[in-house]
């Protein structure tokens, strides 16, 4: 391995209080070497490539490869990929078919970033089909990077995207069940492994550029008006196409207070790889939360050399990757067991 970096990445990891285990050297210049992560192959630069978070990922991808493999770039490959979880009416976590918040409203948050930084974004968008593609719009066609609730639902009416009337109706009877039982109970809404899933999805095309976007339908049951990090540039997603990409799920409260895929992507801009980035990143969350229950917090990232990490609070983290040979799901590591 290349002394300098080792270096570097020795002296970071003191200032950052690692332990020696996670920048243990090896012949080969693998720094964690227990992992089943793609963390072994910056040498290789193998791209393209598509990585996107839990088991939804896989049909994401799979979209996202044919735009790529078309001729489509990174970019068209984020868009045309996550329109696919958007579009699965039986998926309860993105898109229409999402939970609603306590207030039977399902409330839409989306972001997308490309290699030249640029970036939009909508949150708390109500009835409109595809929001990340509405945060694309807003990225190519206004001056802004997010617009949220009415004016997004407007933007997105004016600029052709379809209504839908939300929650579906399978849902609106969840919702109302739901209500009836919180009667009893006490009337918090609570996240847990079940009742969230947002998509995130990263790009890299065969030039080595890396766009990323994320999409969700939020933490179920929410309170009325709130917004997760999935639509915050810094929290669940972040590109500097120089360094690398990362993408945010879980609890949103807890990405947002730390910048939770800037932190992955600056780790990884002093020398950490994507595996430890997304590693010390989850240790930071830890660091800050007395209490860890239920508190379920997952990156996954990329570097510009095409290296993959993903590294989660508690296990059933998962992710799904694809390139020319491979096209399956990987666990992530994690630092602790439910
Ligand atoms: N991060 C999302 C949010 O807090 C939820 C999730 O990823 O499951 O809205």
């Amino acid at each position: 391995m290349d002394r300098r970096k080792l270096i570097k990445i020795g002296a970071l990891g003191s200032i950052l209080g690692l332990s020696k285990s996670v920048f243990g050297e090896t012949s080969n210049g693998i720094l964690i070497k227990e992992n089943n992560l793609i963390d072994n192959e910056p040498k290789k630069m193998i791209y393209p490539k598509i990585v996107s978070t839990w088991n939804h990922g896989m049909a994401a991808n799979q979209k996202a490869w044919e735009t790529i493999k078309n001729g489509g770039t990174a970019l068209d490959a984020i868009e045309q990929g996550l329109r696919v979880t958007e579009s699965d009416l039986t998926n309860r976590s993105v898109g229409i078919g999402g939970m609603p918040d306590r207030t039977g409203h399902v409330t839409l948050d989306a972001c997308i970033m490309d290699e030249q930084s640029r970036c939009g974004s909508v949150a708390f968008l109500e009835g409109i089909d595809h929001p990340i593609s509405v945060a694309r719009k807003v990225m190519e066609t206004t001056q802004h990077v997010m617009l949220v609730g009415k004016g997004a639902k407007d933007f997105a009416i004016e600029n052709g995207f379809s209504k839908i009337k939300t929650p579906l109706p399978e849902v609106k009877a969840e919702w109302k069940k739901w209500l009836k039982e919180q009667e009893k109970i006490v009337k918090q809404p609570q996240i847990n492994h079940e009742n969230h899933d947002t998509i995130g999805m990263l790009a890299m095309d065969k030039d080595g550029n890396i766009c990323g976007g994320c999409t969700t339908s939020g933490w179920a049951y929410k309170l009325h008006g709130r917004v997760g990090d999935s639509p915050i540039i810094g929290a669940g997603l972040f590109i500097d196409n120089e360094v690398g990409g990362a993408v945010a799920t879980g609890l949103g409260e807890a990405i947002i207070r730390i910048a939770g895929s800037h932190t992955v992507v600056e780790l990884m801009r002093q020398g950490a790889s994507a595996m430890e980035a997304c590693k010390e990143t989850v240790d930071r969350i830890i660091k800050k939360h007395k209490n860890l229950e239920g508190l379920q917090c997952g990156f996954l990232a990329i570097d510009k050399n095409g290296s993959v990490g993903a590294f989660s609070v508690y296990n059933g983290f998962n992710f799904a990757y694809t390139d020319e040979k491979q096209h399956k799901m990987i666990d992530a590591h994690f630092d602790r067991t439910w």
